[in-house]
């Protein structure tokens, strides 16, 4: 009954020292992919807010709110999509499945 216990122990550990490895893992991938950090669009029709976290930032706040979508820092409703912001003419667009800027046309690299 005790050895089944450890090994419970042992199996639980195994999957949490698993997970901090993958969380660690992902995080430089995530600046990599997000050197300039991460543009969002606020959806509530009567905020319309854009704005940028960084990788750290975003990362810092996923730690502290774990599984909570991002809130909206203008009206703090958590109703925000991500977003990309041109490099050409510096417009914040909606980034899923766009394939170019609906302004002026310009693809992100
Ligand atoms: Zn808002
Ligand atoms: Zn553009």
């Amino acid at each position: 009954m005790n050895r089944d216990r450890l090994l419970l122990a042992a199996g639980a550990l195994v999957v949490i020292v698993g997970t901090i490895v993958v969380a660690g893992r992902w995080r430089p991938a995530n600046n990599a992919n997000f050197p300039n950090g991460t543009w969002w669009m606020c959806q509530n029709p009567a905020c319309k807010a854009e704005f940028s976290m960084s990788s750290r930032e975003l990362g810092a706040w996923h730690s502290k709110h774990y599984g909570e979508p991002l809130p909206c820092p203008k009206c703090g409703q958590a109703n925000v999509i991500r977003a990309e912001k041109c490099t050409s003419c510096g417009k914040v667009y909606p980034a899923e499945g766009a394939v170019a800027c609906p302004s002026c046309g310009h693809k992100p690299e």
